[in-house]
């Protein structure tokens, strides 16, 4: 006997996952260069010299001290640096004790849902969204609630939201710049949620928190804003990583930051740590801790994600496609050429183009094209996207 929810869970991998396999195995068969694989949000440029030369020189340093146990929240000088970088960049007094080192956005996820409900609670996830939101929401036995982002904006729809809370919401899952679309939220949006979500904890008598799920902050085009969100909404819970921002996905490295401003942070950090610990999540790598202390301000390189963006939305344009134009992140929302993603998937997939369906992500009838790829790729892709409209077109 195993648990039915987990074997199902395990045995069943993500519909991104499975393209990406599929991808592996199809480049293995026909060559790398024939396979446009545009499944899976591994960045595209290599980390900051400055991660190499802090790894390198933190490897001089005593082994036993260097890779020992750290608290379960962390390093506390690591936490004080990021609290430091975080009252720096944006305007807030972070006090170290409100950082929890993770292993990415995903344990940060796990962590602040679990921090902040109680089961038989409703958690909101606006669609599109990250599809393992769901499995996090459902894993702390709480019901994934879905709310249609406003179209055709993919900004937050504060009506819809405000017709969606009730007495078992405990938390809204907020993801700007945002994938799968690319929106980033603005600040007069995040301003009318901030305002809505106060009047609904006057109304319902219950506190409603915010979790910010931030990995590709860094990563926005043509200068746009991306508001700190503790400082629109004090009941914030930041989950950042940095996956993205400094190309670091396999190291597992993040942190949830509770808001200074949120009037009960000494009772959600300790309930942050609970759950923490309860879910195994306690010691973030401490080899990445410290690298991340060292490079907490280094810049994330953008300009290739910017190239990309530009390659392929204009050739998909030329050839008919209708797109959302990304403010941010590294993904392309493309309107499929039938109802059925799945379906238009399979097609694409004949032409060697693995996009991943929209299905995935809680809403019909489009896909999602990860442009953090060389733009080789995007400039040989072009010809099987126009082949793919062509075939629709008849
Ligand atoms: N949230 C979103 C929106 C993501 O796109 C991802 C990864 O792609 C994650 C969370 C998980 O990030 P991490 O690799 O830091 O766990």
């Amino acid at each position: 006997m195993v648990n039915e929810r987990m074997y199902g869970l395990g045995n069943e991998p993500s519909a991104i996952r499975e393209l990406f396999a599929y991808g592996m195995a199809r480049k293995a068969e026909i060559g790398e260069e024939n396979v446009f694989d545009f499944s899976i949000g591994n960045p595209s440029v290599p980390a900051p010299a400055a991660v190499k030369r802090a790894a390198l020189e933190l490897l001089e340093q005593p082994a036993v001290s260097l890779h020992g146990y750290s608290p379960a929240s962390g390093v506390p000088e690591v936490r004080a640096t990021i609290a430091e970088s975080i009252s720096r960049r944006f305007g807030i007094a972070a006090s170290a004790a409100n950082i929890y080192l993770t292993s990415g956005a995903a344990a940060c996820l796990a962590i602040s849902i679990s921090a902040v409900t109680e089961p038989g609670d409703e958690v909101i996830v606006i669609s599109p969204y990250f599809p393992e939101y769901k499995v996090w929401i459902e894993t702390a036995r709480c019901t994934c609630v879905e709310v249609p982002a406003h179209v055709p904006d993919f900004q937050l729809d504060i009506d819809a939201l405000a017709a969606a809370i009730g007495p078992k919401t405990s938390a809204i899952i907020i993801n700007s710049p945002n994938n799968p679309v690319g929106a980033v939220y603005s600040r007069e949006n995040l301003e009318a949620l901030a305002a809505l979500l106060t009047a609904k904890e006057a109304e319902l008598g219950r506190e409603l928190y915010l979790i910010s799920d931030e990995p590709y902050r860094e990563i926005v085009y043509d200068g746009i804003e991306v508001p700190y969100v503790p400082c629109v909404y004090p009941r914030t819970l930041v989950c950042y990583s940095y996956s993205k921002s400094l190309s670091l996905p396999g190291e597992r490295i993040g942190y949830v930051y509770v808001s200074d401003l949120m009037d009960n942070a000494v009772q959600v950090n300790a309930a942050v740590a609970g759950a923490g610990r309860a879910l195994g999540y306690i010691c973030a790598p401490v080899l990445f801790q410290r690298v991340i202390a060292a490079c907490v301000d280094e810049p994330s390189d953008v300009a290739a994600y910017a190239a990309n963006r530009k390659l392929l939305s204009e050739g998909l344009a030329e050839l008919g496609y209708e797109f959302v134009e990304p403010q941010g992140a590294f993904y392309l929302w493309v309107r499929a050429l039938e109802d059925d993603a799945q379906a238009f998937s399979n097609r694409a997939k004949v032409h060697e183009l693995l996009l991943v369906p929209s299905d995935s992500f809680g809403v019909p009838s489009w896909v999602r094209i990860s442009y953090c790829v060389s733009p080789e790729v995007i400039k040989r892709s072009l010809p099987a996207f126009k082949a793919l409209m062509e075939e629709y077109r008849g």
